[in-house]
């Protein structure tokens, strides 16, 4: 039966998730009729694109898309990081902008007065550190 199906991959595991939270969505608008639907609705598609994904015999197709959603996560993940070590390296050092070309100056903290020399362009200024 599962003979050249498709199968399970990362994006139908986001689904899941998606699935349980708007299972969780359904259950908590149960008093509200219109959203209550809205949940069943989406939860209906969901599992219906799950469901379809998995049976699926266009193997390439869904390992496009699995791919696509895969590169997704990798940019995601890398821009978090990209921020978290933005944030650590704050502590440790200072960015100037060169008032005359722009470009950022990344300097030690803590050395008081210093002149930093802006290497794109020469131009020499005086900051605090
Ligand atoms: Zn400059």
């Amino acid at each position: 039966m599962f003979n050249g199906r498709y199968g399970f991959d990362k994006l139908s595991g986001l689904l899941v998730i998606i699935f349980l939270i708007l299972s969780i969505g359904t259950n908590v608008s149960r008093n509200v009729l219109w959203l209550y639907i809205v949940f069943l609705a989406l939860q209906t598609a969901v599992i219906a694109i799950l469901i379809y994904r998995f049976f699926s015999k266009d193997i390439n197709a869904r390992k496009i898309e699995n791919g696509r959603f895969e590169a997704f996560l990798y940019k995601v993940r890398s821009s978090v990081l990209n921020v978290k070590k933005n944030m650590e390296d704050r502590k440790t050092h200072k960015v100037f902008k060169c008032n005359k070309c722009g470009q950022k100056l990344r300097v030690p903290r803590g050395k008081g007065k210093i002149v930093i020399t802006c290497k794109k362009c020469g131009n020499k200024f005086e900051k605090t550190t």
